[in-house]
């Protein structure tokens, strides 16, 4: 049995890999500040006897008594528009908050895995990106507070790996969608999702010709379980190469929603990453892994979700 402990624990993917910890029968411990996050997430762990909640900001210092084997850190404002409106939180957890949850692993002796994203590769010229592509960020615009906290957060947990030895692992984490994702975050799947339900406007940024790669919740939580047990240090992504416009999901949501929606384009956000699609053959041979949940049926189970929400 290990003790694990989570940050962002309350937040839609920390939550999903408590569940995923819990049912493998180990204790966890899931730290958050409920800034993005919601108990509402982990309210059916709580009471579990081996499941305790702490709320607090990992960007101070952090005492856990007792062992802790491996040290998740989910922690950090992930949508646009979160980032847009806490940048220094974000920069503050990206960059405090991992230094914080380094010094803790190596403290413990805890294995470490860092919460990375897509957004290293920022908005990309290498189609699509491999872990050895160094990104094409704007370290100034207003992406650049996650983007750059994020990149920071590899670079320290680097070096916590190569001067101090700290067992550690990076994720590369591309878009994610699944149940549990946040109503309101403004993220294009929980938006279009909740615009056809109640038939308004279904708002597509720019042209809608920009593409992501989208990731059932199930097979990317698979995917970083698989990671934590291999014996591997620089960053491997994972996610889906199913690659689609924004205008196409757009689309697909509404006829899956069976709703009356129309489309409607909105000003494109500063720094839009025009495509997005990972490769993934790291993954495949080091992790013997790949998604399997096909998107329809992702997005039917989310639809599910958010139906159950939204009333
Ligand atoms: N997007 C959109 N309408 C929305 C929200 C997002 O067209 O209501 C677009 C956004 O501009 C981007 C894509 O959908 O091109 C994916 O955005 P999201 O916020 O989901 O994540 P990102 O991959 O940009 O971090």
């Amino acid at each position: 049995m290990a003790r694990v402990v989570i940050t962002g624990g309350a937040g839609f993917l920390g939550s999903h890999l408590c569940d995923r910890f819990i049912e493998n029968g180990d204790e966890v411990i899931a730290i958050d500040n409920l800034i993005t996050g919601s108990a509402d997430n982990i309210a059916h762990l709580f009471g579990h006897p081996k499941f305790k909640f702490i709320h607090y900001d990992i960007t101070n210092y952090t005492h856990i008594s007792g062992d802790v084997h491996f040290v998740l850190h989910f922690a950090s404002p992930a949508s646009p528009i979160d980032y847009l409106r806490l940048p220094i939180q974000t920069l503050k957890v990206g960059s405090l908050g991992t230094h914080k949850m380094l010094g803790l692993a190596k403290e413990k002796r805890a294995r470490f895995l860092l919460a990375s994203t897509s957004e290293v590769y920022g908005d990309p010229l290498v189609h699509p990106q491999p872990e050895d592509y160094w990104g094409n960020v704007n370290p100034i615009g207003l992406r650049g507070v996650y983007d750059e906290a994020k990149r920071f957060a590899e670079a320290l947990t680097m070096a916590y790996h190569r001067y101090h030895n700290v067992d550690t692992r990076i994720v590369r984490i591309f878009n994610t969608y699944g149940p549990r994702m946040r109503i309101n975050d403004g993220r294009a799947i929980p938006a279009f999702i909740t615009q056809a339900l109640h038939n308004e406007d279904v708002t597509v940024f720019g042209s809608g010709l920009q593409t992501r790669s989208i990731c059932y919740v199930d097979d990317l939580i698979e995917g970083i379980f698989r990671l934590l047990f291999v014996d591997y240090h620089e960053p491997v992504n994972i996610g889906n190469p199913d690659e689609i416009s924004i205008l196409d999901l757009a689309k697909e949501i509404i006829q899956l929603c069976n709703s009356k929606s129309q489309i409607v384009f909105k000003e494109l956000p500063e720094d839009d990453p025009k495509v997005r699609q990972p490769d993934i053959s790291l993954a495949r041979k080091l992790l013997n892994w790949e998604p399997k949940v096909p998107r329809q049926q992702g997005l039917l189970r989310t639809i599910e979700y958010f139906r159950s929400k939204v009333g």
